[in-house]
């Protein structure tokens, strides 16, 4: 953030650290999630948990409670943890913020008996990528034969009080998924080994099942987070909001609303913000505030509540007129006592930091996200396939008559990523015999693309 008014007084403070989970499809990641966010309600007093939008924040008193012995509280000086509730790395991309990742840290969740799969190297990328700090939660290691789960105390404990005989099936498949890092240019190693996280990367072995392990991971984070990420917490906690859309939809009664996280600074139900939009950035003055009502208190439709404030690290929902055009993954700006051209001149800068470059000759990309845009167009450059227009939002006709101007047949192509493909477009797309490309796996629109490009290539020759 830029200081302008020197008169602005700073406020500085610790924000909560924001922690993505990511891994191969069925390896737990929901149920992992749905286990921390169990867990915390578990041990929080009524009320330390508030319901959220997009994210569910534990705070230290939680974790604590939790982690039992292996968290002391008044060794920390962070709020908590804020989990994305929404896993997977379509989330993880579209959770951009400038210069890189809104996630801090982020889970990577590896079945112990299915060990590395695509989608894992696939989240390992993204991560080097995004130079994201990671851990690996070694799940289901209820499933593994020989394993002696002991409820009341942690799973270090467990696994240094089990003679090697017992645990030695779930040392074998651990040591695999330390291989299987080192092979990915990672030390790594169990985290009951690792002193002060010398490893680049520690282990831990849960059971989202059984709940097992989670205190352990909790520990971790938490320990990872303090130790390495106290400065990068730090942010102006009064002041003008800065934060990413998470997801732009309808909300009965207030029209298009903005699912977000704030991630420095307030926001305030009388601000103005700046918000980027398919034509560039929108400047609107906030109508409302929402979180989720407890579902106690949720009695007839009244499903949200309104509040005054919001301070990161945080989601909510934000109403306000004029958002149809806000885009998934894009930037939202508190303006407040800034100069408002200021504030959108930074929003228009970090939607045009957004690496998609276009050329006059190319494919046709839409994505759903800004995040996921960004992603595809840099794959797409790494195979050198130029990009002639690159938005967000549905495939529209005009998309297909821009596709249809291409030179090169391979060119003729749309490559929609989880955007819905308008019927006129299609019927356009198949008496122009322009290709339409549909799917939400990114490396599998791009394969598919390519299996195109080979078969033309083919044809050809
Ligand atoms: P995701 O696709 O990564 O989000 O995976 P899910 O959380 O949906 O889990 C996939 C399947 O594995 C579900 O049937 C879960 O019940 C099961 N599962 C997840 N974690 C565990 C675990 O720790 N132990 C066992 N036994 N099953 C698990």
């Amino acid at each position: 953030m830029s200081d302008t008014d020197a008169t602005t007084e700073t406020d500085h403070s610790l924000r909560t650290p924001i922690v993505a989970v990511l891994g191969h499809v069925d390896h737990g990641k929901t149920s992992l999630l749905d286990r921390i966010r169990g867990s915390a309600v578990t041990a929080g007093e009524s009320g330390a948990i508030t319901q959220h939008i997009g994210a569910t924040a534990v705070p230290l008193s939680v974790i604590s409670e939790i982690a039992g012995e292996l968290v002391d509280p008044t060794d920390f000086d962070l709020p908590g943890l804020l989990f994305i509730d929404t896993p997977g790395h379509h989330s993880f991309s579209t959770l951009r913020s400038r210069g890189g990742a809104l996630a801090d840290i982020a889970i990577l969740v590896v079945d112990v008996n299915d060990g590395f799969q695509p989608q894992t190297l696939e989240a390992i990328d993204i991560l080097k990528r995004t130079q994201t700090p990671f851990i690996v939660a070694a799940n289901k290691i209820d499933t593994v034969p020989g394993w002696n789960p002991n409820e009341d105390q942690p799973v270090q404990a467990t696994m240094e009080a089990q003679s090697d005989r017992v645990t030695s099936d779930l040392n074998e498949k651990l040591y695999e998924i330390i291989g299987e890092l080192s092979d990915n240019g990672f030390s790594a190693d169990m985290y009951w080994r690792v002193q002060d996280f010398q490893a680049n990367i520690g282990v831990v072995p849960v059971s989202a099942e059984t709940g097992e392990g989670v205190p352990d991971l909790l520990t971790v984070m938490m320990g990872l987070s303090q130790r390495y990420m106290k400065e990068e917490m730090e942010i102006d906690a009064s002041g003008p909001g800065v934060g990413t859309v998470l997801e732009v939809k309808d909300t009965r009664g207030f029209g298009t609303t903005l699912d977000a996280i704030v991630y420095d600074g307030t926001i305030r139900a009388d601000d103005t913000i700046v918000v980027g939009g398919l034509h560039g950035p929108i400047v609107t003055d906030v109508r409302a505030l929402l979180r989720p009502r407890p579902l106690e208190e949720i009695r007839t439709e009244q499903e949200f509540e309104q509040v005054e404030e919001v301070a990161a690290a945080d989601g909510v929902k934000i109403a306000a007129p004029d958002l149809d055009d806000a885009m998934a993954g894009a930037p939202i700006r508190v303006v407040r006592d800034r100069d408002r051209d200021e504030v959108v001149a930074e929003v228009q800068e970090e939607l045009a930091e957004i690496a998609v470059t276009t050329e006059d000759e190319g494919v046709v990309v839409k994505a759903d996200t800004l995040g996921s845009l960004e992603a595809i167009s840099s794959t797409l450059e790494e195979e050198e396939i130029p990009i002639m227009r690159a938005e967000v939002g549905a495939v529209a006709p005009r998309d297909v008559r821009v596709a249809e101007t291409a030179g090169e047949p391979t060119h003729q192509a749309i490559l929609a990523f989880s955007v819905e493909v308008l019927d006129d477009a299609r019927d356009l797309a198949e008496q122009e015999d322009v290709k339409l490309f549909e799917d939400d796996v990114i490396y599998q629109l791009i394969e598919r693309y390519d299996d195109h490009v080979t078969e033309i290539e083919e044809a050809q020759q």
